[in-house]
């Protein structure tokens, strides 16, 4: 008799990702099963992990096993696992709301472009929702290891809003599903199809996979009364654990996939095993596509991290550094003990040193993609994960040098282009004349070509790298010298090898008649710069702004400022083009008040092509008028 029936409303974030199951999720059906088996052997896990310290969990069952089985009559498909199970508390918990707050963000991104959607999804890891693809109704019943039979749970809902509990008396431990099949899912009625999927996505789950075993018609009378025998389906090796000359490309797609819930194949796979003083497996995966949430500080992102091919937990976030956050798989390692935890991880020497191995082994799968004939690889990674491997270089000082080789840029050697040179190719295309790697960095790609700055160094023909990204501020503060030369940005401080240039082709005069003129505009903006000088810079633009050497930059003074932080304003040094009418312009006023509008049009323009805001938009646009007027 069952007790305490309840109703329950899901959460508004459920009903909206059930809807999405129910009516978007077509194409990919079969991958419910993938979702439920998966659950079944991280419950599986847990429970072995558990019996370590208390060993009545077990309930005398020593084989854990998932089976699965179906029947053509009731149309209905069922799973059973002898795991850790869930109390009724749990249910509520796991089965009824999402937990994860990034799922308001999920919902967002959904674009109503199905393929697109699906593969949404799947990096989500919906799993057990995706049980209403196929089914109308799903009943799962469930009690956890070390309660009492009475205190199994019965779930039940048909996806359209609501779920009821109830207690139900069970036995055994573990959780068992039913999924009563949508009418048109007949396909799933069936042996063959069954075992298909289940070796085509779980072959490797570390446990047994059962389906009844088939019996001759002709004796199934004899076979009714005797218990049911079961038959293994899949491999249920762990896949780390095999030789790699054993394991197929599909082998490693298919548990990458089961891993990550990503329906892409990977990009890369890193199989490595390591003997001697310290011995560990490692299984490491580069995806193709950034998931959503990449960006999201406080998702957790890691390796499953399997102690004597024991699980002990998710996202082992101190396995891998932040900047390689993307990397998916597992470690199992044979020197920690089983009751590590997350705090012993952070400080543990084993753990370091697996963390950089692994770590040395996803830069120099990055170093070969990226130096191999056919680039597409490498740059389909950088285009996904360009930006996060970039905090490498503000955080990896160890490895600096490897990273920095791995970089790549938008370049006005080829502007068109989106972000494929490298240092390396920079370098090589340097005449032996340039001292420096030069580089602008502006809010987006059009304002770093557009920027005046660059004027110069196109009639040079000197290249200059195009730098937009929001990391970029730092990431050139870290990353201050390649290869022997330095990187030096081009709106800030002097160019000396363009200005020596310039003075050598000075006469006394007219170094004179400039060093006067630049006299007479700084005291018109007394306070309002830190220098005037005449530029070497520009060839159409009458002026621009530039930052000391070593100081803070303008675009980064911006970047702080739109977080909240905005820092002691320092002031810019204008530099004049002594070859512009505007500027030439300057040396026949006499009056102040002309000399001060002119001086602070120079500068304000100067800003405004920085991307600066001004202080007071209508003061400029005044003053812009008023010296048009003059001009009529
Ligand atoms: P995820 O597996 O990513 O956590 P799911 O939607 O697949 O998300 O499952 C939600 C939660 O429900 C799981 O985290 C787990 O706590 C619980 N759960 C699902 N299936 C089982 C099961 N067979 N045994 C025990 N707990 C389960
Ligand atoms: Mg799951």
């Amino acid at each position: 008799m069952s007790t305490n029936k309840e109703t329950h409303v899901f959460q508004t974030e459920v009903k909206q990702l059930l809807k999405l199951m129910i009516h978007a999720l077509y194409s990919n059906k079969e991958i419910f099963l993938r979702e439920l088996i998966s659950n079944a052997s991280d419950a599986m896990d847990k429970l072995r992990f558990e019996t370590v310290s208390n060993d009545a969990l077990s309930e005398g069952e020593s084989e854990l096993a998932i089976q699965v089985e179906f029947d053509e009559q009731a149309k209905t498909i069922t799973l059973r696992d002898n795991g850790i199970g869930m109390t009724r508390d749990e249910v509520i918990e796991n089965i009824g709301t999402i937990a994860n707050s990034g799922t308001k963000k999920f919902l967002e991104k959904l674009t109503g472009d199905q393929a697109k959607d699906s593969h949404l999804i799947g990096q989500f890891g919906v799993g057990f929702y995706s049980a209403f693809i196929v089914a109308d109704k799903v009943t799962l019943h469930t009690r956890k290891a070390g309660s009492s039979v009475e205190e199994g749970v019965q779930w039940e809902s048909n996806g359209e809003g609501e779920f009821t509990l109830e207690n139900l008396a069970k036995p055994k431990k573990g959780t068992e599903i039913t999924l009563h099949l949508k009418e048109g899912m007949d396909e799933f009625l069936n042996e063959y199809r069954l075992k298909n999927i289940i070796t085509t996505y779980s072959d490797h789950i570390n446990f047994p996979i059962q389906m009844r075993k088939t019996v001759d018609t002709d004796d199934s009378k004899e076979q009714e009364s005797s218990a049911v025998e079961w038959e293994q389906v899949n491999k249920a090796t762990a896949i780390w654990t095999q030789p790699k000359s054993e394991l197929t490309d599909d082998d490693y797609a298919n548990f990458y996939q089961t891993l990550s819930h990503d329906f892409d194949k990977p990009l890369a796979v890193m199989h490595n095993k390591v003997e001697g003083t310290l011995e560990y497996t490692s299984l490491l995966y580069l995806p193709k596509k950034a998931p959503f949430d990449l960006y999201d500080r406080d998702r957790r992102y890691g390796l499953k991290l399997y102690v004597k091919r024991v699980f002990i937990m998710d996202d082992a976030e101190h396995l891998m550094p932040a900047y390689l956050r993307f990397v998916r798989g597992v470690i199992d390692s044979n020197d920690l003990p089983l009751n590590v935890s997350r705090e012993i991880l952070q400080s543990n020497q084993v753990v370091d040193k697996i963390r950089s191995g692994s770590v040395k082994r996803v830069l120099d799968q990055l170093t070969k993609l990226a130096k191999s004939e056919d680039t597409t690889e490498y740059d389909e990674f950088w285009d996904a994960f360009g930006q996060v491997l970039k905090e490498g270089i503000v955080e990896d000082y160890a490895n600096r040098e490897k990273l920095a080789k791995l970089l790549r840029f938008s370049s006005t050697h080829d502007s068109a282009k989106p972000q494929r040179t490298s240092l390396d190719d920079y370098v090589a295309r340097m005449p032996e004349t340039q001292e420096a790697i030069y580089y602008i960095v502006a809010d987006n790609h059009s304002a770093a070509l557009g920027s005046p700055h660059l004027e110069v160094f196109r009639k040079k023909g000197i290249e200059v790298l195009l730098l937009s990204d929001r990391i970029d501020e730092w990431l050139v503060a870290h990353l201050t010298e390649f290869d022997g030369k330095s990187l030096k940005s081009i709106t800030q401080g002097d160019i000396k090898e363009l200005v020596e240039e310039e003075e050598q082709s000075l006469t006394e005069d007219e170094k004179k008649a400039r060093s006067d003129l630049t006299d007479k505009v700084k005291n018109a903006l007394s306070d309002l710069v830190s220098d005037v000088k005449m530029t070497v810079r520009l060839t159409d633009s009458p002026a621009c702004v530039v930052s000391e050497e070593g100081g803070v930059s303008n675009h980064m003074a911006r970047l702080m400022e739109q977080m909240g932080q905005a820092l002691p304003k320092t002031k810019p040094i204008l530099e004049l083009n002594p070859n512009h009418v505007l500027v030439k312009r300057l040396e026949a006023i006499e009056d102040d008040k002309q000399l001060k509008d002119w001086s602070m049009f120079l500068l304000e323009q100067a800003q405004v092509a920085e991307g600066d805001h001004l202080e007071s938009p209508s003061e400029f646009i005044k003053r812009v008028n008023a010296l048009l007027s003059v001009g009529l």
